[in-house]
């Protein structure tokens, strides 16, 4: 069942949005070579406490920290550890959800240690791009399909990106993860039509090979099965008959 939200309750998203994104971008200032992925994690969770809004990873199934840091090839779900130190030329994916005022917002972004080779930039470069393509195509009369192809068509034009399909965007805001699924994929005009109302998590993750995926030796992370390295872009946005609305940035 797809639950659709109140302009009031877009409201606080937006406010509880502008939070999260604060907290990534002051979490992503701490990046650098030496760090641990653990101490990244540390400060994201010192902000949410100085914030006053609640982690929602934590606890999620088990999950032992507030963000999830997923480095090179790791595309998702990695484990903040202490024995996973940044080093210059990688590039690490904080992705972290709040529950503000009874909401829910999730938000991802990829950072660069240092300096990174050019042909990494464009990952992220184009993952954050399709992102915003998938954003544009979030608008009332379009459909989940749109909003799949918008990204897919334009990730194929820049390049041979592989595009991780067995993971996907979501429904957001009463829970976490809600009804629909948001593939970063999808043929133009298929599936549910946007309606007003509607909040979602759009989150491509792409990779510099093979679009399959399998579960590393933590039982968490999510890392491409070639080991090439993968990017990750999200943002939770509303479709308003303003259009859509990014809840989730400063
Ligand atoms: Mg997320
Ligand atoms: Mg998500």
């Amino acid at each position: 069942m797809i639950r659709y939200k109140t302009p009031e309750e877009i409201n606080i998203m937006r406010e509880g949005g502008k939070i999260l994104a604060q907290i990534l971008q002051s979490t992503a200032a701490q990046v650098e070579s030496g760090k641990t992925a653990k101490e990244l994690d540390a400060t994201a969770e010192a902000l949410m406490q100085q914030y006053k809004v609640d982690p929602l990873f934590k606890g999620f199934e088990g999950f032992p920290a507030v963000s999830c840091i997923s480095v090179n090839e790791g595309v998702v779900h990695g484990i903040p550890r202490d024995d996973l130190v940044l080093t210059e030329g990688d590039i690490v994916s904080i992705d972290a959800g709040i529950r503000y005022k009874g909401l829910c917002l999730d938000s991802a972004i990829t950072v660069p240690v240092g300096a990174i080779d050019s042909e990494v930039q464009k990952l992220l470069d184009v993952t954050r791009e399709s992102l915003s393509r998938g954003i544009t195509a979030s608008v009332i009369g379009n459909t989940i399909g749109d909003i799949g192809y918008a990204i897919q068509s334009y990730v194929e034009s820049q390049g041979d990106y592989g595009i991780v399909r067995s993971l996907v965007g979501h429904g957001v805001g009463y829970e976490l993860h809600e009804e629909p699924q948001v593939p970063n994929f999808g043929k133009a005009g298929k599936g549910l039509e946007l309606q007003p109302g509607l909040v979602i998590a759009i989150e491509p993750m792409l990779s510099l090979g093979s679009y399959d995926v399998d579960i590393a030796d933590d039982g968490w992370t999510i890392k491409t099965s070639d080991n090439s390295l993968s990017a990750h872009f999200e943002h939770s946005v509303a479709i308003t008959t303003d259009g859509p609305i990014i809840l989730t940035k400063v």
